[in-house]
């Protein structure tokens, strides 16, 4: 017989790290509503179209990493990489903009990348994600990057850092694009491969690369910082402004430009220590230009998506372990023989009242069942006997407290709140 394995690049996710995934999403999404995100979902299938006009033909994602498939009906059809172009896209197709600006929603759920897997990178990944769409204000930008600052406070991290930069405008950045074109031509052979053909098709993409060389050749290259246009440099200071006066702590990083198209203006990164190559956790920016690329009208936007397998990875670095399971409040232990009705009963009542409670399915003995309450870390035991059960009575166990008292069935469940 086959075993099957999960695809390469992905993996279940098994007690407890499930629930602290969940805990963790249940967190950042209470922390968005906090500052009045409302939630969307869009789904997982787009038309692959979509990606590629708004991410860029040029990048890494379109070319190689997108899981696109023609469906039954001939569609072209891809499995998000992303979630900025599907909410812009239903942005525009819902009208949301009719429900007054700026419209600020949040999303949580997989994404899809067909990367080479490693620490840290999985072709099937979780993100949680803001956009804020309407408004060109950049104490909005600010608003977006300090939630993810709040978010790791909560979750009590530390070792982070966050990077700025701006990426210009369609004014500003053709010249410096030029500029850097002109640079990297005459370097041509301190360059990879990949670098060289970046070069002519895309040449912000080589402050991508990873390769030694470059990285050398690079370190002379023109930065972006020296060609903003007046407006571009006004609302870059107003925003590390804002993150002043917020008290969040940054460094302006030049050669930062986000591997997607359509950022303007704002892009930005938070960095772990401890993660390896796969450091960064969130990013985001300004995609003033993206609407219109998408067939609306021209309105500015800014966002961010953060990495939750890499966040929990981060914790973890930390030796952070904010998400203890819940413990399990009632175990029923019914000795051998005695009927089910009667504690089909009591665990319907304890369930109605909202009091987590289980029970044996495997006809255990007492004492098994005993040994399997604790492993569920159940805090009371509730022993059903049958001569207790004639008289009326059951034997209730305090767990932590190590001690048992015999009660009468009637009142348990007001006697288990008392425990509790
Ligand atoms: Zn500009
Ligand atoms: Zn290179």
């Amino acid at each position: 017989m086959t075993r099957y394995k999960a695809p390469r690049g992905t993996s279940d996710l098994v007690f407890p790290d499930s629930e602290k995934m969940e805990r963790l999403i249940e967190t950042a999404c209470a922390l968005m509503r906090e500052r009045g995100y409302r939630r969307i979902d869009t789904p997982i299938l787009e038309d692959t179209e979509l990606f590629a006009r708004s991410i860029g033909e040029e990048t890494d994602i379109v070319t190689k990493e997108m899981y696109n498939f023609e469906d039954r009906g001939g569609e072209s059809l891809t499995m998000r990489p992303e979630g900025t172009a599907p909410v812009v896209r239903a942005y525009l197709e819902r009208g949301l903009a009719s429900r007054g600006l700026p419209v600020k929603v949040y999303y949580v759920g997989p994404m899809f990348r067909r990367e080479r897997p490693q620490a840290g990178r999985f072709r099937q990944f979780t993100q949680i994600g803001g956009e804020a769409i309407g408004s060109e204000d950049p104490f909005l930008d600010a608003e977006i990057i300090s939630f993810s600052d709040a978010l790791f406070a909560r979750l009590g991290l530390e070792r982070y850092r966050l990077l700025v930069n701006s990426v210009g405008c369609r004014e500003c950045r053709p010249a410096y694009v030029d500029r850097l074109r002109s640079f990297l031509e005459a370097m041509k052979g301190g360059l990879c491969e990949q670098c060289v053909r970046r070069t002519d098709t895309n040449p912000l993409r080589v402050f991508d690369c990873k390769n030694e060389r470059c990285r050398a050749t690079l370190k002379g290259a023109p930065t972006i910082g020296e060609h903003l246009c007046p407006r571009c440099r006004e609302h870059f200071d107003a925003l590390l402004g804002h993150l002043d006066t917020m008290g969040m702590t940054f460094e302006v990083d030049e050669r930062m430009v986000r591997g997607l198209d359509y950022y303007t203006n704002t892009a930005f990164e938070f960095q772990f220590e401890g993660l390896g190559a796969q450091n960064t956790v969130c990013g985001g920016g300004r995609y003033d230009g993206l609407t219109e690329e998408l067939g609306g009208p021209p309105t500015p936007g800014v966002g961010y998506s953060m990495g939750l397998e890499r966040l929990l990875m981060a914790l973890e670095a930390e030796g952070l372990d904010p998400f203890v399971p819940e413990r399990l409040q009632v175990f029923l232990a019914a000795a051998p023989g005695v009927q089910r009705e009667p504690v089909l009963d009591l665990l319907g009542r304890l369930r109605a009242e909202g009091i987590s409670a289980d029970t044996d399915f495997m006809g255990r003995g007492l004492k098994a069942q005993m040994k399997q309450a604790d492993r569920l870390g159940a805090r009371v035991v509730v022993m059903i006997g049958e001569e207790e059960l004639a008289s009326g009575e059951v034997t209730l166990r305090d767990l932590d407290a190590s001690e048992q008292w015999r009660v009468p069935a009637k009142g348990l469940v007001e006697r288990i709140r008392q425990i509790l």
